[in-house]
């Protein structure tokens, strides 16, 4: 591909004036090298550079574009917003339908409240977790984000259950202590923790299908202890849905797991591409936030007129034209035909998915004959990933015009937009790196 001389010069500029050049570190290109792409727009599944190059997008903005750029549905939506303002600090009859919507989606969710991030969701329902049994320990699990919350910045050198350190500078050790960072699917070591622990365990909290360490998957289980476990000692089971709300299944995972947590945050697709985030669950929990209760939340944009625009629409298209099958034919076409092709190459890969959302981990060393790749179940193993051939993967898929995650620990996301004919022009592609990918 040519030059991106622009983007050049404009992460140029953006560096003398933004700490990173960014200002979100996962778009910095750190764990593939080399310089990120600015973009000018978006329609349907492709991005355009600031070069006029464009790209088939896996990203969707990370999660939230189902529906592909500047969905109509959704443009005439913000449109109509904004032709009557844009911020009223006061309560809209739009908010009700946007909290109708998901309360009828979400299977867990009896009343919902609306913040601006999945940060500030997460950080609130871990707020009410603990304000409402009034303990402080919170479980999470290595590899899984939560937005960067506080408490929630802490991550665990190896999978015993440690008392958090905090993986942030500013995040205080009197802080990180309150969390407990576990292996995630390992049903035994929660038990262990709920053991020691159990009566000051305020919540456990776990993305129920994750992303945010490459794509991966929870056991039946390991699912099963959490929701058990949590009943029996009174602690609060909290799924961060953030990303796969939505995505999917229109109840989110806990749709497709059957299991229902007590609280769940949203964020992502249920802003339809503006700021927006959500917690809800159960009523007699939700009640105990203020002015309803006593546990503190507010919001000078929350609720915000064209962001509940935008995620209303989004919720309207996806119920009305429901994608979920036909993103997960999609979904194990690509699957199959990346593994496939790295079968071909001689490369292990473990290929993790779930509908619309997958994750090619690159495994270390070379398959030897007859091996199977190893399963990626959490963080120890994902972590063992390849990543500078992730990087060179990245690349070269750059260079056929085609937009991956750009790092090996983010999973990918395709919409709706996304042809068959895109899916099969991806596997090829991928098919041709792979190849150059081989042992010399
Ligand atoms: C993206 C994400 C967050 C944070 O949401 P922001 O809107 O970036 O603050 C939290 N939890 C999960 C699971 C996410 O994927």
């Amino acid at each position: 591909m040519t030059a991106r001389l622009r983007s050049h010069e404009a992460f140029a500029r953006a560096q003398r004036l933004i700490p990173g050049g960014v200002n979100s570190p996962a778009r910095a290109f750190g764990a593939v090298g080399g310089e990120p792409i600015f973009f000018q727009s978006g329609l349907g599944q492709h991005l355009t550079d600031v070069d006029g190059h464009r790209y088939l997008d896996y990203i969707g903005s990370w999660g939230p574009m189902i529906l592909g750029h500047r969905h109509p549905r959704v443009v005439a939506a913000i449109d109509e917003a904004l032709s009557r303002g844009t911020s009223y600090g006061a309560p809209t009859e739009a908010e009700s339908g946007l909290a109708e919507q998901i309360i009828e989606a979400v299977p867990s969710i009896e009343k919902v409240r609306m913040v601006s991030s999945g940060t500030e969701a997460a950080m609130s329902g871990v707020r009410l977790a603990r304000g409402a049994t009034g303990r402080e320990l919170i479980i999470k699990f290595a590899g899984n984000y939560h937005g960067h919350a506080d408490s929630l910045l802490v991550a665990a050198g190896s999978s015993a259950a440690t008392l958090g350190v905090p993986n942030s500078p500013g995040v205080t050790a009197g802080t990180a202590k309150d969390t407990l960072v576990l292996e995630y699917n390992d049903p035994a070591g929660l038990e262990e923790a709920f053991k020691s622990h159990g009566d000051a365990i305020a919540a456990v909290l776990m993305e129920p299908v994750v992303g945010n360490m490459g794509l991966v998957v929870p056991t039946p289980e390991f699912l099963k202890a959490a929701r058990s476990l949590t009943e029996k000692h009174g602690s609060v089971l909290l799924f961060d849905e953030v990303m796969t709300g939505f995505r999917l299944a229109y109840g989110g995972a806990q749709e497709l797991h059957g299991v229902t947590p007590d609280l769940t945050t949203l964020g992502k697709i249920v802003g339809g591409g503006l700021p927006l985030g959500a917690y809800g669950g159960r009523a007699d929990l939700m009640d105990q936030v203020l002015p309803a209760g006593k546990v503190f939340q507010a919001g000078t944009l929350s609720g915000n007129p064209l962001a509940v625009a935008a995620g209303s629409a989004t919720l309207a298209e996806l119920k009305e034209h429901s994608p979920y099958a036909d993103l997960d034919r999609r979904g194990r076409r690509l699957e199959e035909g990346l593994r496939s092709a790295a079968e071909a190459a001689d490369l292990p890969v473990w290929v993790a998915r779930v509908g619309s959302m997958l994750t090619i981990f690159f495994q270390p060393g070379w398959l030897a004959d007859g091996a199977s790749p190893q399963p990626v179940t959490g963080w120890k193993t994902a972590s063992l990933s390849d990543t500078d051939r992730y990087a060179r993967f990245f690349w070269g898929l750059i260079d056929h015009g085609i937009y991956f995650p750009c790092s090996q620990f983010e999973a990918l996301f395709f919409s709706t937009r996304h042809t068959d004919a895109d899916i099969e022009q991806t596997i090829a592609a991928a098919a041709e790196v792979l190849h150059t990918l081989r042992p010399a």
